[in-house]
């Protein structure tokens, strides 16, 4: 099964014309109360695409946490393992404008108390996963704690990708590039991790693994991904689809076209996805295109979770 160790939050969103400059005070429409976080939200969209999934972490005490747990049960994620600390859950309060442009502040609330022990306490479920999916949107130490645990592939999507840490390289502690079996950046956060800017000379060498990109701009970033220490790399490209780094070989997985309404959600229904896929046994190429479905078809709705798509809705029984 797939073990997420990441976040929950309740989301606050408000919409407004415009969003406040310092000091400005603007009103918005009416609030709305939505469950997030990098953790809870790529769990959910595993465990509709059919995935067996534990979500450790941790909640708060009072009734906001308690619903946000019953949230995550009813999309059938296993919550026995999430963690309950006196205080409010994880918060982020979102902004978002008539352009759909947003400014979000996050609260990390109780994801401030997972560490080492919350991991410790469920070192059998993630010695026994087939896949294990981290963030950074809980403390370090419990992501490097989960990575040390994991038995079987760890997966990081690193995101927010931190600033560089003493001894580390690309700003993740050197230990964590040595136990990530598949990161999964974004091109931002690419940028901040790999060694290589984005204006490498290299970029048209004769002969290299990046020569069938179609664009100098892939293979810029393609580059970049190959300069990270770590052998398995999905870099995720917006309605360009995926960079797949396999050893010293890239690949360009493109999404499908589609009608985009809403891309929030769309990066954690793709490792998600990519999750449920590694853990059916799928290589890593075969289940970046099942991801690349699952992710498309999120896009096509609104909001994060209300438009993760179920395995049904995905139409194959198979990854790939
Ligand atoms: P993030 O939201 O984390 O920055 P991306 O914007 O790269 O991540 O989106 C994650 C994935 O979602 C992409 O790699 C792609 O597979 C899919 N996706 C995002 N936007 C679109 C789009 N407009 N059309 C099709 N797929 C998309």
């Amino acid at each position: 099964r797939v073990v997420v160790v990441g976040s929950v939050n309740l989301d606050q969103v408000i919409e407004v014309a415009a969003l406040p400059r310092p000091g400005e005070t603007v009103t918005g429409g009416p609030v709305l109360r939505l469950g997030g976080g990098k953790g809870a939200n790529q769990a959910v969209a595993a465990a509709r695409l059919g995935g067996a999934v534990a979500l450790i972490g941790a909640v708060g005490s009072d009734a906001d946490s308690a619903a946000l747990r019953a949230e995550l049960a009813g999309e059938g994620v296993d919550v026995g393992r999430l963690a309950e600390v006196p205080g409010p859950p994880g918060h982020a309060v979102v902004l978002v404008d008539a352009g759909a442009e947003n400014c979000i502040v996050v609260s990390p609330g109780a994801n401030a108390a997972v560490g080492e022990a919350e991991v410790a306490a469920a070192r059998e479920v993630l010695g026994a996963a087939a896949v294990v999916l981290a963030q950074l949107e809980v403390p370090m130490a419990a992501v490097l704690a989960a990575a040390r645990s994991a038995g079987g592939t760890f997966v990081l999507n690193p995101a927010p990708v931190p600033v560089s840490v003493p001894g580390g390289a690309g700003g993740l502690p050197g230990e964590l590039w040595g136990l990530v079996d598949v990161l999964v950046p974004n091109r931002t956060e690419l940028e901040g991790l790999s060694p290589l800017d984005g204006s490498v000379g290299s970029v048209d060498e004769p002969v290299g693994p990046v020569n069938g990109l179609p664009t100098p701009e892939l293979r810029r970033v393609a580059w970049q991904a190959l300069a990270l220490p770590c052998p398995r790399v999905v870099v995720t490209l917006g309605a360009e689809g995926v960079l797949v780094r396999d050893g010293s070989f890239v690949e360009l997985v493109p999404a499908p076209k589609v009608a985009a309404v809403d891309t929030t959600g769309a990066g954690d229904t793709f490792c998600g996805a990519l999750a449920v896929a590694l853990a059916e046994g799928e290589p890593l190429a075969g289940a970046a295109r099942f991801a690349v479905r699952a992710a498309a078809l999120s896009v096509t709705r609104t909001g994060a979770r209300t438009a993760m798509p179920t395995r049904a809705a995905l139409g194959s029984a198979a990854p790939g």
